[in-house]
Formats: structure tokens, sequence, C-alpha cells
């Protein structure tokens, strides 16, 4: 079974990755060195290597390979970073980011998938990722500044205070809703202003906004 996986998983960065155009050769070393199955639900792990996002449980969903793949290279990280992932969901884009930055703190909103994304990061080794259960809507401001800020669900407009904890230099990533499409976007700080990049059409679950803007609404 192990060895299907990894065939799968080979042929999931040859087809799915590079015949897509990643080129970035430590994105593609991380997820062929990442098993994927391990952060999909029992039923579905026969399938952790197709081409699609898969559900997570708790109406979640894991991002399909391509698109982890694609955010990940965005964030041209180089090695050093703090990075901050808003979305943990199934905990598998915070394992690529852990493998190619210094430290990685991913906000997960649903305390069980937290819980398990937590427990995968920890039996797979990645020992300097950390999941925080809570609202990341607001980003992580007694944590930050970070050198690099994903967000893998979709925000209904700049998520301001996650630009503000953004480091010179650093880039900011999130799906926005714009015209009833989701669009991803990458932002740079450049001392006080932020420079914007218009990326993809995207595909996934809502941000929610924290409870207090929930209890204004
Ligand atoms: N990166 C994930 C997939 C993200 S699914 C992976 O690799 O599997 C998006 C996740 O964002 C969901 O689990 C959802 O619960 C979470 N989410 C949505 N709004 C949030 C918020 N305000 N704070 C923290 N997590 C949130």
């Amino acid at each position: 079974m192990s060895r299907d996986f990894a065939v799968a998983r080979r042929r999931m960065v040859q087809e799915q990755l590079q015949g897509a155009g990643i080129a970035d050769r430590n994105v593609l070393q991380a997820m062929a060195a990442i098993p994927r199955h391990r952060f999909v639900p029992r039923v579905f792990q026969h399938r952790a290597y197709e081409p699609c996002a898969l559900p997570i449980g708790y109406g979640q969903t894991i991002s399909k390979p391509f698109t982890v793949g694609l955010m990940t290279a965005l964030l041209e990280l180089q090695g050093s970073e703090r990075v901050l992932e808003v979305g943990t969901g199934s905990g598998y884009q915070a394992a690529v980011l852990g493998r190619l930055s210094a430290e990685v703190v991913t906000v997960e909103r649903i305390v069980p998938l937290a819980l398990r994304a937590a427990r995968e990061l920890a039996a797979g080794g990645a020992d300097n990722v950390t999941v925080v259960p809570g609202d990341g809507s607001g980003g992580l401001a007694d944590r930050g500044p970070w050198q690099a800020i994903i967000v893998t669900a979709c925000a209904p407009g700049l998520p301001e205070a996650m630009a503000r904890q953004l480091q010179p230099g650093g880039y900011l990533l999130v799906p926005i809703l714009h015209d009833g499409e989701q669009v991803l976007y990458r932002y740079r700080r450049c001392g006080d202003e932020l420079a914007v990049e218009r990326g993809t059409v995207c595909h996934f679950v809502p941000l929610l906004p924290g409870l207090e803007a929930q209890q204004h609404a």
C-alpha cells in the first residue's frame, strides 16, 4: 500500500505540478516527500493523489495538489521565514510550508480539525509547525510580524489586519471574492505601501469572520 502511495505521489508531482508549469524545485521536492494521504480521512486515502480537492469533514476540504503547489511557489520562500497560514484544514499545506521555511504558525477555527492536523503534523515530524485553534481572520498580531502570510480560505476583501502584520518585502497571498469570482491576490509590503498582483481564479471555502464580527452583524 505505501508503495502504491509513493508511485501515485511521484505521478502527482510529474503530471499535476511539473506538467502544469510549477517549476520551483523546492516546492516539487517538498510535495514529493510529504505523505498527502495521511492528511485526508481514511475513506478518501486512495484518492489522495488525484487532481482534486477532497472532503476532510466539518464541510471543509483539502485543496487540490496544484493549488497547494501554486500558492507555495508564489510565496517564494527562502527558508528563513516565519510564515502565518490562516485555515489549517487538514494540515497538509502547513506541512509543505514547514519544509520550506523556518517556522509556521497555522490557525484553524474548527477545533477538532485543528487537533487532527496538529496530531498528523507531529506524527510526520513537522516540529517547526504550530497549530493554533481559533479565529485567524485578523491574523495573529501577538506572534507577528510575518515574512509571509497565506490565507487558504476566501476573504470578502483585503484582510487589513493581516496586511499590517506583514514585514517589509513579505507576501500576503489571499483569495478574494471579486464580482462573484474568487481571485488569488498577492500583496507585497513596500514600506507603507502595498503592491498588488492579481492572479488566477480559484475555489476556496469562505474565510469566516471572527465571533465578535458575527455578533455585530
Ligand atoms: N490549507 C488547508 C485547506 C484549507 S480549507 C489544507 O491544507 O488542508 C479552509 C479552512 O479555513 C477550513 O478548515 C476552515 O475551517 C478554515 N477557516 C475559515 N475561516 C477561518 C477563520 N476565520 N480562522 C481560522 N480558520 C478559518
